[in-house]
């Protein structure tokens, strides 16, 4: 069986589902379809439970009238009579839900982390009954499951951990008979349930995570991530004009270029795909006969596949009297971070040797002054001599390639690019893994870096695979092409 999951401008509004749709009856394989909210009703959404909390009550009407309303022009474009008539009679509970949760919030002028998941929900839930009452109208046998019935997590809500072992169970009992009965079904993206069966959300653009968690415990053939761009490209379209389609990449490439900022994939994604050697095909709904990218476990090719850029970072600095101070610093940095549920996006051990480095999402965690203040507080209370460091306005730019990073001269290169550019370097590193080369920049310097990267590194590739000699902007980047 296979799973292909629909990001939201691939069901963004009523043409847009029926394309969707005609995808998935191309396929001739048991399928289970994974769907995000249309584009633009998360944010709505949260709109509307920030406007509750606010007591702000026309905020409230306003923001959910506009997902009733996205929500009512998808339905209309469903050929099927009944099948209209059902998935509004549907969409009416669902939306009914919506304003009780949103008036709980009102009377308690406060909006919990659990009301926040339970309102965003709405959005998926209502995509799931939409896709299954399109595709039931088109002939296709289809069903709906919700997967909060499905993706079990932990209580972290808003960022939710699944729990393979409860996910696993819970497809085989919900999803494999009605697969095994011949019908395709279409499950929410984005949402789980906690332990005590309360809907969580496993952080925004999650709904591609949901495919392969899916995937995995279906032990799916193939996870198709079905988004607005022809497969993972060499960089952000948005951010580099001449960004091409990368046709292969490895697991281990896909899982660096998300975590490092590539938003087409999800973080999280590959991991479980990586368990089961489940092949992940990213491609366009767009252009649906276009190839797009095959993540496997090979990698091929040893040049850089991508450059990425992740911005709204906050760079830590822990500076220590003595080198062997330096553990047990770091000990109780790490400690904090960990007990206050910090995720730390890369850390390094600095040249200087007695200066450790950490990488954090700076919004997620209320900036430097909430950071570094606790930090300081957590050394204080262990008597540890150091220095804490907090920088915001940070962004992290990488080079993604397996062969590429691997090599001992390529950090100097990609450094010595950066540094051609004008862009200061605040920190850099080649990762552990060898896939990724990394530096820290200052967020406004962040798009000239990453042009300048994807020139040296990218583009003079193309150049001379094409055989021509490179232009004198690419003979630069000749001096720093690794691969
Ligand atoms: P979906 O709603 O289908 O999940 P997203 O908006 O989450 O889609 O992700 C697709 C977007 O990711 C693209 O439109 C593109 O702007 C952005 N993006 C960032 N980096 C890359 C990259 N390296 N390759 C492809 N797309 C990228
Ligand atoms: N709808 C959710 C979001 O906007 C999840 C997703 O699209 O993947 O974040
Ligand atoms: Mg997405």
């Amino acid at each position: 069986m296979i799973v292909l999951k629909f990001g939201g401008t691939s069901v963004g509004d009523a043409v847009r589902v029926r394309e969707a749709a005609v995808i998935v009856a191309a396929q001739r394989q048991p399928r289970a379809v994974v769907v995000s909210a249309a584009a633009g009703a998360t944010n709505l959404l949260l709109d509307a439970a920030n406007a509750a909390a606010s007591g702000d009550q026309t905020g409230v009407e306003a923001a959910a009238a506009r997902v009733r309303q996205t929500h009512a022009d998808v339905a209309a474009g469903i050929a099927d009579e009944a099948e209209q008539a059902w998935v509004l009679a549907e969409l009416d509970q669902l939306h009914a839900a919506l304003d009780d949760n949103l008036a709980q919030v009102v009377v308690h002028n406060n909006l919990t982390a659990d009301q926040s998941d339970a309102i965003v929900a709405t959005g998926e839930k209502a995509m799931s009954l939409l896709m299954a009452a399109t595709l039931r109208s088109r002939g296709i046998p289809a069903a709906h499951v919700f997967a909060d019935r499905v993706i079990g997590t932990d209580d972290r809500f808003g960022a939710a951990r699944p729990d393979r072992v409860r996910t696993r169970d819970q497809a085989e009992a919900l999803v494999r008979p009605l697969l095994d009965s011949g019908l395709t079904v279409v499950l929410t993206g984005f949402i789980g349930s906690a332990p005590d069966g309360r809907t969580t959300t496993l952080g925004r653009g999650g709904s591609d995570y949901s495919a392969t968690l899916i995937g995995a415990a279906l032990n799916a053939d193939e996870v198709q991530i079905w988004t607005d761009v022809p497969g993972v490209l060499s960089a952000d379209p948005r951010q580099v004009d001449d960004a091409r389609v990368v046709p292969h990449i490895s697991y281990d490439e896909a899982q660096e270029l998300a975590h490092f900022g590539a938003k087409v994939l999800h973080p999280r994604t590959i991991r479980p795909a990586v368990a089961r050697g489940i092949p992940v095909r990213i491609l366009s709904t767009f252009a649906p006969d276009e190839p797009g990218t095959l993540v496997t476990r090979q990698s091929v090719g040893d040049q850089v596949k991508a450059v990425t850029v992740l911005s709204g970072l906050m760079l830590l600095t822990l500076d220590v009297p003595e080198l062997e101070d330096l553990a047990g610093a770091s000990a109780v940095v790490f400690g904090a971070l960990h007990d206050d549920r910090v995720e730390i996006v890369a850390a390094a051990q600095a040249s200087s040797r007695r200066r450790m480095t950490y990488l954090v999402d700076a919004a997620a965690h209320g900036g430097c002054s909430t950071v570094g203040s606790r930090l300081r507080a957590a050394l204080d209370a262990k008597d540890v001599e150091a220095e804490v460091g907090c920088a915001e306005d940070v962004a992290l730019v990488a080079a993604v390639g397996q062969g590429a990073a691997a090599q001992p001269t390529s950090l100097a290169r990609f450094l010595d690019v950066l540094t051609r550019s004008g862009t200061p370097v605040l920190s850099a590193s080649q990762q552990s893994s060898n896939v990724a080369l990394t530096a820290t920049v200052p967020a406004g310097q962040a798009a000239r870096a990453v042009q300048a990267l994807h020139n040296a590194f990218i583009r003079s590739q193309h150049a001379s695979a094409r055989g021509r000699r490179p232009r004198k902007s690419e003979l630069q980047s000749e001096s720093v092409r690794v691969g």
